[in-house]
């Protein structure tokens, strides 16, 4: 439903259907890493007024930090915010998905941050026919 110039992409929560935004890519683009060599330039021009190749683990730890923080942003955007559902691990352990719901529905009855949220549309338990 995004536009494609857009990071961010709408999708729904496959447990209450609540529509949210997830990040499309979860890793280093280009433009982090030009951000991340501009950086590192900068810092080497201001502080030894020369090219220098003791710049390059600082290059390194700035894109191990990018990718770090764009993957803890793409994870964290992943989960709903209404409900706690987390796809990821859904499909690792559904079990432990619907535990941690479930913990996320206890602190959220407690939460004043919730008091005027819409309500959860639960999925409704689908009965086996007894046929
Ligand atoms: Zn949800």
């Amino acid at each position: 439903m995004g536009d494609k110039t857009s990071s961010k992409l709408m999708c729904y929560c496959a447990f209450c259907k609540t529509p949210h935004r997830i990040y499309k890519k979860k890793g280093l683009g280009f433009w982090q890493f030009v951000v991340a060599l501009t950086l590192t330039v900068s810092f080497m021009w201001s502080y030894w007024n020369s090219w220098n190749l003791q710049a390059i683990p600082l290059l390194l730890l700035s894109l191990f930090l990018s990718e770090l923080i764009l993957h803890f942003r793409w994870r964290l955007a992943l989960i709903c915010r209404q409900c706690g559902f987390d796809p990821l691990i859904y499909k690792k352990s559904p079990r432990l998905a619907a535990s941690k719901v479930k913990s996320f529905l206890e602190r959220r009855k407690k939460d004043p941050r919730f008091l005027l949220a819409p309500a959860i549309k639960f999925p409704k338990k689908i009965k086996s026919n007894p046929l």
